[in-house]
């Protein structure tokens, strides 16, 4: 078994769509063994999103991450990291498979609703920015 690290978006929360995110979520396999629920400092989501630091829409990126509470949560299952990236669909919900939660959800390539650790190596890291060892059952 694997761990993967997701948030559910400001635009997600937003709209009220927790619960629809998490179901999708647990109906694919993936157990959700830590979740809180956070509004993130600027100093939190630019650590966070560090790796885009150069890019154009890193601003815009920081700005609609820190606009609203974000639910942050740690999954487990057989390949989490790779099956959840299936799950949330393509970045651009214009590209998205159905019944992926972008594809259900999302509103723009930016406002995606979900976010999902892109290798096992940065799901530990970015674990770790938000949970203890502890939270994690
Ligand atoms: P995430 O890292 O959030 O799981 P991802 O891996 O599918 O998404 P990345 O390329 O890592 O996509 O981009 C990180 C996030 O930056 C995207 O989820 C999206 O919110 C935002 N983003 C990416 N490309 C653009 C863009 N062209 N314009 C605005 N925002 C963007
Ligand atoms: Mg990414």
């Amino acid at each position: 078994t694997e761990r993967t690290f997701s948030i559910i978006k400001p635009d997600a929360t937003r709209r009220n769509l927790t619960g629809k995110v998490n179901a999708v979520i647990e109906d694919a396999g993936l157990r959700i063994v830590a979740q809180k629920r956070i509004h993130m400092s600027r100093a939190q989501a630019e650590r966070f999103y560090e790796v885009h630091k150069e890019r154009p829409f890193f601003g815009e990126l920081v700005d609609f991450m820190v606009s609203a509470p974000v639910v942050v949560q740690v999954l487990e299952g057989p390949n989490a990291v790779a099956r959840y990236r299936e799950v949330m669909g393509a970045t651009n919900p214009a590209q998205a498979a159905e019944g992926t939660i972008r594809k259900l959800y999302a509103e723009s390539v930016g406002e995606n609703s979900v976010h999902g650790s892109d290798s096992q190596e940065n799901a530990k890291l970015e674990i770790g920015q938000f949970f203890s060892e502890a939270e994690i059952v």
